[in-house]
């Protein structure tokens, strides 16, 4: 199960699974930068973090919860309006 939900996430690290009638991981991201969403400028400056809860994925029937740390970035870019930005990672998360 571990590698259907992970497998293609090389950024992502998981920490714990419990399985009981849904199975639940945690897991962190293990990027060290990450690109802004407003004009796509690349910024290695963490800024603190959050956890997003994920839990609209099923797999063989059991319910999938995810909670995942990710990093909250800083933006450099003068032309760009947003001063930080969370991470999204491919195939898990979107832009909240
Ligand atoms: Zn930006």
């Amino acid at each position: 199960m571990l590698s259907t939900v992970f497998g293609h996430l090389s950024s992502v690290v998981v920490e714990e699974v419990v399985v009981d009638d849904a199975a639940a991981f945690a897991a962190r991201t293990v990027t060290r930068e990450a690109a802004c969403p407003g004009r796509g400028r690349v910024s290695a400056r963490v800024h603190g973090g959050c956890r997003r809860r994920l839990a609209d994925l099923a797999i063989a029937g059991r319910r999938v919860v995810i909670d995942l740390a990710v990093r909250r970035f800083r933006c450099r870019a003068s032309e760009c309006g947003r001063r930080t930005f969370v991470e999204q990672v491919e195939g898990l998360t979107e832009p909240s």
